[in-house]
């Protein structure tokens, strides 16, 4: 039996949200007090998001990724990388992370059976850097990249939030990065999600700008067959470039009629559907796997057909369509 969606959708991605909690602030995911935070009680056990990984790779979910939050805040995650590891059927883990605690967790995420890591990481100038994070040091993200590189959860992927006025003047300096090492950026087009969607219209800047960057500077960007795990990124590779180049735009080109995900929250509720807040919890179905089984495939079928964002999102109006903000989902 598959996850299959009234749209002909099939689901094999679960990205699962381990904690709200966060050793950053980044000014497009939270407000700069943080969120406030789920208390303990109320956040799945690693036993229970268990149960929910091996319903869904019962029903053909074949690739996991654990975000937050920032995953490696949350304690004891090995034993989570590991037990996903050994789950048949799971034949991709993956990580999304700030990269900050990658020096001490690279090496043995890797040999706990992660396959590889994106990091988040919006600029390459340190004052910008601490500017978008509120609080981070550049150096610490930089030694978390090449912990990644070295421990060999390859494709090293870099997330960069594009935004108008913030960094957009480093996209040169990041296509340079692709070119000189084994990187794989992807450009994100930001998202008016939770609170932070109200700054929405002030950051937004669609993706054909990183195009007309990099013609302008001579470089044109061919399209090739992406890495490991792209999903939805259009994938280039430069000129004589060790890595490459990828764009996600879900405002300005979306993706929704090939979405092939799922999402899990700390608290445990499932989400077909990034944006809309229809949220459904997995607690009722826990210890009985025929009732998981049933409720994710409840969740699918009832995914709506797309999302709802666009790059003309209205100034100063809370989106209550996306109320859940992005630290509570996981990207
Ligand atoms: N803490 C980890 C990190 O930053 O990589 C994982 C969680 S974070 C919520 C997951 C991804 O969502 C990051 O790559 C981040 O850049 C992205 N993100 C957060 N808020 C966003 C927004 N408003 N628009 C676009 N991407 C966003
Ligand atoms: Fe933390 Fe990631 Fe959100 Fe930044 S994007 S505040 S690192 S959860």
């Amino acid at each position: 039996m598959a996850l299959i969606d009234i749209y002909g959708r099939r689901h094999d991605y679960l990205r699962i949200s381990v904690t709200d909690r966060c050793n950053l602030r980044c000014i497009y995911c939270m407000g700069p007090e943080g969120v406030k935070q789920i208390p303990h009680h109320q956040i799945l056990a690693y036993e229970e998001i268990l149960e929910v990984v091996k319903a869904g790779a019962a029903l053909g979910i074949s690739k996991i990724r654990l975000t937050g939050g920032e995953p490696l805040v949350r304690k004891g995650l090995l034993f989570l990388v590991r037990e996903i590891a050994k789950v048949p059927g799971i034949t991709d883990l993956a990580m999304t992370t700030n990269g900050i605690l990658l020096p001490q967790f690279a090496r043995p995420l890797k040999e706990a059976g992660l396959q590889r890591v994106n990091i988040s990481l919006d600029s390459l100038r340190p004052e910008v850097y601490r500017r978008i994070t509120r609080c981070g040091d550049l150096g610490q993200a930089l030694a978390g990249i090449e912990a990644a590189l070295e421990a060999g959860l390859k494709p090293v992927k870099i997330n960069t939030v594009l935004m108008r006025g913030i960094n957009h003047r480093e996209v040169p300096a990041f296509l340079r990065l692709a070119q000189e090492r084994e990187l794989h950026l992807r450009f994100i087009e930001y998202m008016p999600i939770g609170a932070q969607g109200l700054a929405h219209h002030k950051y937004y800047l669609p993706l054909s700008y990183v195009q007309e960057q990099a013609a302008r500077m001579g470089l044109p960007l061919e399209p090739v067959e992406p890495p490991q795990g792209a999903g939805p990124a259009d994938t280039f590779k430069l000129p004589g470039g060790k890595g490459t180049v990828g764009l996600i735009h879900p405002i300005s080109r979306h993706f929704c009629a090939s979405c092939n995900r799922l999402r899990l929250t700390p608290e445990g509720y499932l989400k077909s559907c990034l944006y809309w807040q229809d949220e459904h919890s997995v607690r009722p179905a826990l210890g009985d796997p025929a009732a998981m089984q049933e409720l994710l495939q409840r969740v699918v079928s009832l995914k709506p057909e797309k999302h709802r964002m666009s790059p003309q999102q209205k100034p100063g109006l809370l989106n209550l369509q996306a109320m859940r903000g992005m630290s509570k989902i996981g990207g």
